[in-house]
């Protein structure tokens, strides 16, 4: 029996990596269907090479319900949600309110609407694997023993291009120089957000949301080689780390064979060649995003939504070129300043989220003409 798979974001980095680890799996997976944004050229040649019709290979990632469609199809065993932002979101609470296994890359509707993708998971009986290579690691470390003697979670963060300046230095920083990640290659908002720390402070809330572990058990370490991807500390002292060099097709490929472990080794580490890991506590003056997030996901409710809509605005202004990369977390911090309210339905999100839009939009045409 093959497993039914559908690819939300299906031409992006996550997407292509993934094809590109079912290609090695055409007997145990067909790809059911794709949706994908503007790039419609390969989108094209993606369902070609895997078979898909063309009616279930779509343009419409921009279109949050036609991607919860696909997410509900009855072929479908696991779910890939790839797609970039808060419009992931209705493709996660379908996948997971139909039974589906979401293999979750889309951090961020889990990160908005975490007690209403709770209700989904527990009221469907879906299952989310994590995507995202920090979350993936901790997946991994926790097997080694029980959720009781879990003593705290410690996320690594490469630290992206800005680590070690100061916010003085950071002032004048173009968008090339942000966009420039020393170690992952990825789409251009998850880049800046870790230019920000944004993208780690987004992942404490993952954390959080997807093992249940309280945000003062869940620690960052600025780890610039981006080889241990993350640890468990567990009730007796002892450290447990996934290390491999950085290749998202091992988490991609896991989320897929969860809890088995498919036979291509991605990333594997030659010691002969690995030199040095360094450690190192992470600047939360200069990179107030990432106690930003911590603030927020404390706050809980809307926070992490507004936090995260706040976040998606200013960084479209930053890579429109209307405000400085220092402005990022001062346009979070003012729409977050304003207060959050309970997140338990769905309404309470998508209210949140376009307040937020509305807000972050406004500071951001302030701080641009200033
Ligand atoms: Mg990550």
């Amino acid at each position: 029996m093959t497993r039914g798979v559908v690819i939300l974001g299906s031409t992006g980095s996550i997407g292509t990596q993934a094809l590109d680890v079912l290609s090695h799996h055409r007997d145990e997976y067909r790809v059911v269907a794709l949706a994908a944004g503007r790039n419609t050229e390969l989108l094209a040649r993606q369902a070609a090479e895997f078979d898909v019709p063309a009616d279930m290979a779509r343009a419409c990632a921009d279109e949050p319900e036609v991607l919860a469609e696909l997410a509900s199809l009855e072929s479908v065993d696991v779910v890939l949600n790839a797609v970039v932002g808060f419009a992931g979101l209705p493709a996660t609470l379908a996948a997971l309110q139909n039974g589906k296994r979401l293999a979750l890359a889309n951090k961020e509707s889990l990160i908005a609407a975490g007690p209403v993708v709770a209700k989904a998971r527990a009221a469907g009986g879906g299952e989310i694997v994590p995507v995202d290579s920090e979350h993936s690691a901790v997946w991994q470390c926790l097997r080694a023993g029980r959720a009781s003697e879990v003593g705290r979670i410690v996320l690594t963060a490469s630290g992206g291009p800005f680590r070690g300046r100061t916010r003085e230095q950071l002032r004048e920083v173009t968008i090339a120089d942000a966009l420039a990640h020393p170690t992952w290659n990825m789409g251009a908002k998850i880049t800046i957000d870790s230019s920000t720390l944004m993208n780690k402070g987004l992942e404490v809330i993952e954390a959080h949301e997807l093992f249940g572990v309280g945000f003062d058990r869940i620690d960052v370490v600025v780890h610039p080689q981006s080889v241990v991807h993350s640890m468990v500390e567990f009730c007796d002292g002892a450290t447990i780390a996934q290390l491999s060099m950085p290749d998202m097709r091992l988490p991609i490929a896991l989320a897929l064979g969860a809890p088995n472990r498919l036979p291509e080794p991605y990333g594997a580490i030659d010691w002969s060649t690995l030199g040095r890991l360094d450690f190192e506590v992470p600047d939360l003056a200069t990179f107030r995003c990432l106690a930003l997030a911590y603030e927020a996901g404390r706050v809980g409710g809307t926070a992490p939504a507004i936090l995260s809509a706040a976040n998606e605005v200013a960084v479209d202004a930053f890579l429109g070129g209307r405000i400085a990369w220092t402005e990022i977390a001062a346009v979070v911090e003012e729409v977050l300043s304003e207060g959050a309210g309970t997140a338990d339905e769905i309404g309470d999100v998508l209210e949140a989220d376009r307040r937020a839009r509305e807000r972050a939009s406004v500071r951001a045409l302030t701080r641009g003409a200033v």
